[in-house]
């Protein structure tokens, strides 16, 4: 067990911190309130190879994991320019294709994702629903050739920055009972697909939409993997997609503490900084410790997975995921108190990113859903639902 990471990871490290300093949280923060997207800084870190960093070479990627894709979305978010559509595009989409997707499905799409050229969304989450995908309705029939998607989405990130979302349905075979997803991509501009923007109360620049699939219809290549195994396949998404939330949060967590501490070294109302008050110093030596352990969880997570490991990745990743997520909350949380009326200010941005992470603790997947998927298989707890 090595805790070092390696120079290559360092360097990495290092690189992706510099181009991030040039866009930073100003930029993030202008560009939601604007509306505007963070295109120029998606398509410089791609430049660099870091979007694509996990996927393999011969498709144009950087050959590396998970860990070092977690890496470049950390060090993202500790500047606070946090990409979300990294979690969704060479994450998900990228790792199931890449794993699953046919010789032409990867030489059609990976390049693409890898280059960042081309972002792909994901699609699983429904209206009727939401934590419990064995009751998702979207169902796809076979017509001859051909595939007919009907069904609905709701809350997918980025549909309007994409080529095309990778949408978890059901066969018409499999409509009932436990769920047997098959995945599909579809274009964003296939007849009878079309979607709406969803007014959210969070600032981010990645917008949320409803979607609407009606008689879709799509090639037999569109279906990703096995029509019968695409569980497996659809966990294989999931888990990169849980380390990639917690690298996310981890490094809003960093960000936050930094302006925290730095600001309680400086700010003086009594005759010493405010950070010398144990009031203060303790929460925020509190939050440290947890924003390490949830890292490590990330690492230990990530490692997993690349070892090709995947239940035990499902397990971690999962935990890194809660942990990342709580440790978040609570190191904005005492950062806004640690900077007092200062961060309630949109020069610091601090009210903002608070609901920003608070989504961490509910998407991808809540922390009760976590919490039920530990006690039933870590612990061997018995099912309430
Ligand atoms: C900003 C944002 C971006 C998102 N992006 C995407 C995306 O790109 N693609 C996508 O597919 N989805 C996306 N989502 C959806 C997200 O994954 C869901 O919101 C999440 O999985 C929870 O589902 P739900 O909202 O339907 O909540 P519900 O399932 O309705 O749950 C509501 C509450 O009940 C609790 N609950 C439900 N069942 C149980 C149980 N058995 N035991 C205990 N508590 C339970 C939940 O934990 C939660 O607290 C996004 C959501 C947000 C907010």
């Amino acid at each position: 067990m090595n805790f070092t990471e390696t120079d290559e990871q360092q360097a990495l490290r290092a690189a992706v911190a510099d181009l991030a300093g040039k866009y930073g949280y100003a930029y993030f923060t202008r560009q939601a309130r604007s509306g505007g997207r963070l295109t120029e800084l998606w398509h410089e870190a791609a430049k660099l190879g870091f979007i694509g960093v996990n996927l393999p070479e011969e498709y144009g990627g950087g050959g590396a994991g998970m860990y070092e894709l977690a890496i470049v979305l950390e060090e993202l978010a500790a500047a606070g320019c946090g990409l979300l559509m990294m979690v969704v595009s060479p994450a998900i989409c990228g790792t199931i294709i890449a794993r699953f997707g046919t010789d032409e499905q990867k030489e059609h799409w990976l390049p693409k994702i890898a280059s960042g050229s081309s972002i792909m969304a994901f699609g699983i989450t429904e209206p009727d629903a939401g934590s419990n995908s064995h009751k998702l309705t979207t169902v796809a029939t076979r017509d001859g050739d051909t595939w007919v998607l009907n069904g609905r989405k709701i809350y997918i990130s980025g549909v309007d920055e994409a080529e095309a979302v990778l949408i978890v349905g059901r066969t018409a075979d499999a409509k009932t009972g436990k769920l047997r997803p098959a995945l599909f991509v579809v274009p964003t501009d296939t007849p009878g697909f079309t979607f709406e923007p969803i007014e959210m109360d969070i600032l981010m620049p990645e917008k949320q939409y409803l979607l609407f699939l009606d008689d879709v219809r799509l090639p037999a290549t569109a279906l990703v993997g096995e029509e019968s195994a695409a569980m497996l396949q659809l966990f294989a998404g999931l888990n990169p997609e849980r380390i990639m939330a917690s690298a996310m949060a981890n490094g809003s967590s960093r960000y936050a503490l930094d302006k925290a501490v730095g600001y309680a070294r400086e700010r003086t109302v009594w005759n010493v900084p405010i950070g010398a008050h144990q009031g203060l110093a303790h929460p925020l030596a509190q939050v440290k410790i947890e924003l390490e352990l949830a890292r490590l969880m990330m690492q230990k997570a990530a490692t997993l997975y690349d070892a090709g490991d995947d239940m035990a990745a499902g397990e971690t990743a999962n935990m890194a995921k809660y942990a990342a997520a709580e440790a978040s909350v609570r190191t904005v949380d005492q950062a806004i108190q640690s900077l007092g009326g200062s961060s309630m200010t949109a020069e610091f941005g601090l009210a903002a990113m608070l609901a920003n992470v608070r989504t961490t603790r509910i998407a991808p997947v809540s922390r009760e859903m976590i919490l039920n998927f530990v006690a039933q298989y870590s612990l061997g707890l018995p099912k309430s639902y």
